[in-house]
């Protein structure tokens, strides 16, 4: 008979994929995903750049290459973490992954023994849950306010807590909550880290697509002691099929991350490093962060409007200033899984909240994404989720 491995036990498909499977008709207008506005990607400089990669360097484009990945864009994403997040870093402090998702599931690798507890924010990212999961720890989530994550009761649970050995947060524009950390909160939690001497795991997906309001440094460039680990990626800047996303850490850290690459894929895709690198070389990545910007600053702002306008008083949900998501949190009796079905029926799809939540509840939670729908579609799915909420209170 097959047996699996225990750990087996506590995987289980992420229901935002299966989910994605369902809703992925065309009829269906979908909040559930975190996608990228695909007419956005641009694909013709793409052919054009993958060309000139293929006839001018074929062979290495095709080719084995290093673990940490090609030194020319380690040094690139160097300067441009510089320039947007304030870290000073250089390539040799870079690895590359494939996307931030690997990084998530290294850091499991890295950290985390069996029944070795978690931090995180509650509600939190469920593709890191799932990926911390596959070394069976435990997790306590810690609560948020419209500031970040709560640093009384973060400090409570490093006090009475004996093996937490990773902290795990997403300081800019959440997935799911859309929240983003105030700069004292930012220090506060590097204050309590620092005392703690515990790893940090900043994901930061979202940093560079800020609608409003100053960019805030990211913890990394606090860090004091080496202890944040900061997961970036072009997913969300460039696109996501290259996947493409790196690991910023300390020498003694990236060593072991470097260790654990090797051991699960070798290397990130030489031909996509060649020719994100020389993308960038070619064209404006600026520029083209500043389109995203726009389009999706238009998507959320209709979607929040029609929120504010329609939504009863007993809704509350985020107004968030970047990022692809926003959340809402209904009264404690509604089942948003029961909510879902009936917007599926009028072929209107999002995502429930308890996911997101480790340790399960909060059934009357649910996260919509704006950036992979049209305005028009936007504008018609979200008055027919409107009054269904409303129709459920
Ligand atoms: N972290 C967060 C918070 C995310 O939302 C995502 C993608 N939705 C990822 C990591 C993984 O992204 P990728 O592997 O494409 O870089």
């Amino acid at each position: 008979m097959i047996q699996f491995a225990d750990r087996m036990k506590m995987l289980k498909g992420s229901e935002i994929r299966e989910f994605m499977a369902l809703t992925a008709k065309p009829d269906i207008i979908s909040f559930a995903g975190g996608m990228p506005a695909p007419e956005l990607f641009p694909t013709e400089q793409i052919m054009e750049v993958a060309r000139i990669v293929l006839e001018e360097n074929g062979q290495e484009a095709l080719q084995y290459g290093t673990t940490e990945g090609i030194p020319r864009l380690r040094e690139q994403i160097a300067a441009r973490m510089k320039a947007k997040n304030n870290i000073s870093t250089d390539a040799d402090h870079i690895l590359m992954t494939s996307g931030s998702q690997e990084g998530l599931a290294f850091s499991a690798q890295v950290f985390l023994n069996k029944g070795d507890v978690v931090l995180l924010e509650s509600p939190s990212y469920l593709g890191a849950i799932n990926a911390f999961k596959t070394c069976e720890p435990n997790f306590i989530e810690i609560p948020t306010d419209s500031d970040g994550m709560l640093m009384d009761e973060l400090e409570s649970v490093l006090k009475s807590t004996e093996n937490v050995k990773m902290i795990y947060v997403i300081p800019d524009f959440q997935n799911p909550s859309g929240k983003t950390w105030s700069l004292e909160r930012r220090k506060q939690f590097m204050e309590l880290v620092n005392q703690y001497e515990i790893p940090v795991i900043e994901d930061n997906p979202y940093g560079e697509l800020r609608f409003e309001g100053e960019y805030l440094p990211a913890l990394k460039s606090m860090d004091t002691k080496g202890l944040v680990v900061y997961l970036g990626t072009f997913s969300k800047i460039l696109a996501p099929g290259f996947r493409l996303g790196w690991i910023c850490a300390e020498e003694k850290i990236l060593a072991k991350y470097n260790f654990i690459k090797q051991a699960y894929s070798l290397q990130a895709p030489t031909i996509s490093m060649l020719i994100a690198s020389r993308w960038m070389d070619m064209y404006d990545l600026d520029a083209h962060v500043e389109k995203i910007r726009v389009c999706y600053k238009k998507r959320k702002d209709i979607m929040l409007e029609i929120m504010r306008k329609e939504l009863p008083d007993s809704c509350t949900f985020t107004d968030p200033e970047g990022g692809l998501f926003t959340w809402i949190e209904l009264p404690e009796y509604v089942d948003t899984k029961e909510l879902s079905m009936k917007c599926l029926e009028e072929k209107v799809a999002f995502v429930t909240g308890t996911g997101f939540y480790p340790n399960g509840g909060h059934k009357n939670t649910l996260r919509l994404n704006y950036s992979n729908m049209s305005e028009e579609k936007i504008k018609e799915g979200m008055m027919k989720l409107c009054r269904i909420i409303k129709e459920s209170i």
